[in-house]
């Protein structure tokens, strides 16, 4: 059994897979366990990502969540822990990233940490304490109206001092760019003026690469994913090819998409103007098949039977933001959520049963429901088809024998043919 030496708590379970892509490539074996596992870790990994689904929950059950993570990976022997949240820096107005990051460093009983959602990879890039998603700001990138995290302020330093109890502060641009000492010289600084959590720029992988180095033995560091490119040099590792062989492929392919986000609404639009086989549901048809005695889950496999000998299906809920806030008006945000996630999980547990075993699932929430409802509990991650979107092996109840291969796409990720170029990668 080899050595754990990262221990890593994300909060959702695509932002989970796009670290884990992330060591992977930076040459760590990684597993991604789904939610807190009961037993000990059963698998060769230099790296353990625990995925949970804590990003819009209560902030104490976030936090106990949080806190039963890290109790199991500092029992598989992790050296450093490192807590990943959006690389959007996703919170509810009442956000879990602060009093999360709060109860890991009282756990840890260490009195600083870093924050950063820098993942340069992927355009997400952080200047002055500001968060750029591409050329704009991030409350002017689509995320101001996210069905549940709505991201409204881009200043980091000040979102995140809204969560926190203890001093957030700066480490800019110009120190980051001189390098690990200068780093750790202002690391030194802010921790004598009583801030507890520094924000940190960075604008390129160079500044990620410089920043690793700073953090090497730091009992917690928070992030995005793209912390993770500069870590594992710390620990005497090294990219390799090896760490991200998965299985072959076989079986039909589906795609189930319940991410409203910018980009997915492109790939949607981009697979159906491919020609390929599509059928949207939407909640307030979810509750009317219901009220009348039917099922959206029975009609949307009844659908796709037919049509999976030819090629990928896509099973959609996305919606643009007019769509989606006529809907919540009707039936709440909350609400009109669940019912969604319910039914997408039902239909891609459905889906497998019918013999897929490729499956692209986007969505955040929407992959998290559908990973649940295939019992899956943990994933090898495999080789990048989209910075932060790797490939992914794992077991289920639903495919019995060889497991299935899926991957989870973050709603802002991806090019706008992913849903079809998935599968071209993998084949
Ligand atoms: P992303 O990764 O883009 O944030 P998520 O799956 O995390 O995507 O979140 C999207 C949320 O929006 C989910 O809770 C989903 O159930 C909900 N949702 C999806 N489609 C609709 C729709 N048509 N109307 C209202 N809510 C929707």
């Amino acid at each position: 059994m080899s050595r754990t030496v990262l221990g890593c708590i994300a909060d959702d379970f695509t932002g989970a897979t796009d670290l884990a892509n992330n060591l992977v490539r930076a040459g760590m074996r990684v597993v991604q366990a789904i939610g807190v596992p009961v037993q000990a870790l059963d698998a060769q990994a230099d790296a353990v990502v625990v995925a949970l689904k804590s990003r819009t929950l209560p902030a104490r059950e976030a936090v106990a969540q949080s806190l039963a993570a890290l109790r199991w990976l500092q029992a598989q022997g992790a050296q450093q822990i490192y807590f990943k949240y959006c690389s959007t820096f996703d919170s509810t107005p009442l956000g879990n990233i602060g009093p999360v990051t709060e109860a890991l460093m009282d756990a840890l009983g260490t009195d600083f940490t870093i924050a950063t959602p820098a993942f340069p990879d992927n355009h997400r890039t952080v200047f002055k304490g500001y968060l750029f998603v591409g050329d704009v700001l991030l409350n002017e990138s689509g995320m101001q109206n996210h069905p549940l995290t709505p991201m409204t302020d881009a200043n980091l330093v000040r979102v995140l001092q809204g969560q926190c109890t203890g001093k957030v502060g700066l480490i800019d641009h110009q120190v980051v760019a001189q390098g690990a000492s200068a780093i750790q010289a202002r690391i030194a600084q802010l921790r004598s003026q009583g801030v507890r959590v520094a924000v940190v720029d960075a604008i390129s992988n160079q500044d990620l690469m410089r920043l690793g180095p700073a953090l090497h033995g730091m009992p917690l560091v928070t992030a995005g994913s793209g912390v993770a490119i500069g870590l594992p040099g710390n620990f005497g590792l090294a990219p390799s090819s090896t760490a991200s062989a998965l299985p072959p492929a076989a079986g039909w392919q589906a795609v189930v998409s319940g991410s409203c986000s910018l980009a997915t609404n492109r790939q949607v639009q981009a697979f159906i103007a491919s020609g390929r086989p599509a059928l949207a549901v939407d909640p307030l048809q979810i509750a009317a098949r219901q009220a009348a005695g039917g099922d959206v889950v029975t009609d949307a496999l009844a659908w796709a039977q037919p049509l999976l000998a030819q090629g990928p299906v896509l099973v959609y809920s996305s919606a643009d933001v007019q769509a989606v806030k006529a809907v919540q008006g009707q039936l709440g945000a909350e609400a009109s959520g669940h019912l969604v996630e319910h039914t997408l999980a039902a239909i891609a547990r459905g889906l497998v049963g019918l013999g897929v075993r490729q499956l692209v699932l986007a969505g955040g929430e929407t992959s998290g429901a559908c990973v649940q409802a295939l019992h899956i509990n943990q994933l090898k991650i495999g080789p990048q088809i989209d910075p932060g979107v790797p490939w992914c092996h794992a077991q289920s109840d639903a495919a019995v024998g060889a497991g299935l291969h899926l991957t989870l796409k973050s709603g802002n990720f991806g090019s706008d043919d992913f849903f079809s170029k998935a599968f071209v990668q993998l084949a």
